[in-house]
């Protein structure tokens, strides 16, 4: 494996792990993936970061909404 198909790769783990890529850069990261085990790291690290940063997201969603239903509900 050559470093720049790592480097591509690293560069578009985000945007896979966002679902933001083309089917067919999709599967060039799979199959990179595939067989680079430093890649593959990256990508658990990312992977573990990015589910992170949804739940923590949706928490935070949801912590807003029930203080808002408890701020609607004292005015009433
Ligand atoms: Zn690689």
């Amino acid at each position: 494996m050559s470093e720049n198909n790592c480097k591509d790769t690293l560069d578009k783990v985000f945007e896979f792990l966002a679902n933001d890529l083309p089917e067919n850069e999709k599967s060039q990261v799979i199959n990179h993936l595939d067989g680079c085990d430093g890649c593959k790291r990256e990508y658990a690290i990312e992977s573990k970061i990015s589910n992170l940063i949804s739940s923590s997201s949706m928490d935070a969603q949801a912590s807003f909404a029930s203080k808002m239903q408890n701020r609607l509900q004292s005015e009433i």
